[in-house]
């Protein structure tokens, strides 16, 4: 897995720099390394410069790593769409959700989540670029499925998450990650502390991402090379 250490480190830096950039400490803003169609050998490789947490979007697929790397104590977050009838793997074997936009899914998730493990963190997905994009819920709804994830029992509501419609131009970037920061901030003063994260930006949008807030980029093509998919 020759280049994974050296491209994770530019990662890193190109995360710090934005951080500087944006006057936010480095620490700030955590690095999702999203793993999707590379093996749990790339995974490994980038466990041992020291990434921990890697995203995947196939159920079976990040299952399978999880169950083949799991003395290797990583967090694993779920990044992909949900299916109604996919949810019991995820919640009996991923420490986080991103991607929740119904409340029936998250429903499953809380009751399927075994409650030794502790609650699975879920954030709401927001279709924030409007028609163009049909995941996630609109801006208005937001709020309400967001109390409907705090009632349950075995979830924890960390906070929202998006995929803008990719845009060349960083002004075109940075104006959906900065209305899903206003989005998030009104939301905090009602949901609290534990309401901490703002999942936003990939390889070719980070920056922008980190400028307007960011806590969580999950970064794919950047560490690991261009996919290719055989799905
Ligand atoms: C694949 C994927 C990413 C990573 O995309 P890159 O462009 O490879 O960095 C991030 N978030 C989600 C939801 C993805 O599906």
């Amino acid at each position: 897995m020759s280049g994974i250490p050296e491209r994770l480190q530019a990662v890193e830096n190109a995360i710090v720099a934005a951080c500087a950039e944006a006057r936010r400490p480095a620490a700030a803003v955590r690095l999702l390394a999203v793993s999707k169609t590379f093996g749990a050998d790339a995974v490994l490789a980038a466990a041992a410069a020291g990434q921990r947490a890697f995203g995947e979007n196939y159920v079976q697929e990040g299952v399978d790593k999880i169950q083949a790397l799991k003395d290797h104590d990583l967090e694993w977050h779920f990044i992909g769409p949900i299916q109604s009838n996919k949810t019991r793997p995820i919640a009996e074997h991923f420490d986080w959700v991103h991607a929740v936009e119904r409340e029936k899914i998250a429903v499953r998730l809380s009751e399927q989540r075994p409650p030794a493990l502790g609650p699975l963190n879920v954030c709401v997905q927001v279709n924030i670029s409007g028609e163009t994009s049909k995941s996630g819920v609109t801006p208005d709804e937001v709020e309400s499925l967001a109390e409907a994830v705090a009632r349950l029992p075995n979830l924890r509501l960390r906070g929202l998450m998006a995929i803008p419609e990719p845009a060349d131009d960083f002004a075109a970037q940075r104006a959906p990650f900065a209305a899903m920061r206003e989005l998030f901030e009104r939301l905090r003063e009602k949901f609290g502390p534990d309401f901490d994260t703002l999942s936003m930006g990939m390889s070719a949008d980070m920056r922008a991402a980190i400028l307007e807030g960011a806590t969580i980029v999950r970064v794919g093509s950047a560490i690991f090379g261009a996919r290719t998919y055989n799905k």
